[in-house]
């Protein structure tokens, strides 16, 4: 028999997501809603795993504290910008913004406050890192298991922020989100969104994080 897992989130996506991902370990993937939990828990907390452990929590007490429960808060940290927009990443432009909005916002925050030009190959000879346009997608995972304190996973992935939007794959930030290595310089210069879901997966801050709660979900009795 299948055991349920009730995802705290309102995005079919995203339960397709991890559908495909946990079906094979033997688990029914759910939305609160589906689990009798039809409100919004505000996001009060200032980093992504006290918003992760928020969302969990509401779901886990309103649905009776009978299924194991999963979150996600995730966002995009930009080190000129101190960190922002963080765990606003959403409601960057403000409420009701578009990815679109975000994304406009971001580039004219990130003008004034760096070298408005791009350099020479920036995206084409990906031979540099810019300090100035260091970037870090992030991730926390909360799961809440009845009888069992919350456990988290946490990951991030190491990006630039491009000069103009490119690519018309991926969501949010992706169109200006250039994916780098350890040594802090682009993979191959295209942008999150000029990628593939399969090519962005492994690299990406959920893949990441998605594959360590697989591992401990494969190990939990
Ligand atoms: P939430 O985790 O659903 O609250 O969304 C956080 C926000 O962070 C999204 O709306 C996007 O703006 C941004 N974000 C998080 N992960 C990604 C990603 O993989 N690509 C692009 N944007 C992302």
């Amino acid at each position: 028999m299948s055991k349920v897992l009730v995802l705290a989130t309102r995005n079919p996506g995203k339960v397709r997501e991890f559908q495909t991902l946990l079906g094979p370990l033997g688990y029914k993937v759910i939305t609160a809603a589906q689990a009798g939990y039809d409100a919004e828990p505000e996001e009060t907390g200032d980093t992504f795993r006290a918003n992760a452990e928020i969302k969990a929590r509401a779901v886990f007490e309103g649905t009776g504290g009978k299924y194991p429960v999963l979150s996600d808060d995730s966002g995009l940290a930009v080190d000129a910008l101190g960190g922002a927009p963080g765990v606003w990443s959403a409601r960057y432009a403000g409420p009701g913004c578009t990815d679109d909005d975000n994304n406009k916002k971001l580039l004219r925050e990130l003008q004034a406050v760096t070298e408005p030009v791009e350099p020479p190959g920036f995206y084409d000879e990906l031979n540099e890192s810019y300090p100035d346009r260091t970037a870090r997608y992030q991730i926390a995972l909360c799961l809440i298991e009845p009888g069992r304190e919350p456990v988290f996973f946490e990951a991030a992935c190491e990006g630039l922020i491009g000069f103009e939007e490119r690519g018309g794959g991926g969501f949010g930030y992706d169109v200006l989100f250039i994916p780098t290595g350890a040594d802090g310089r682009p993979l191959d210069g295209r942008t999150f969104a000029e990628m593939s879901a399969e090519e962005k997966h492994p690299l990406s801050h959920r893949g990441k994080a998605v594959k360590a709660l697989v591992e401990f979900l494969r190990f939990s009795v």
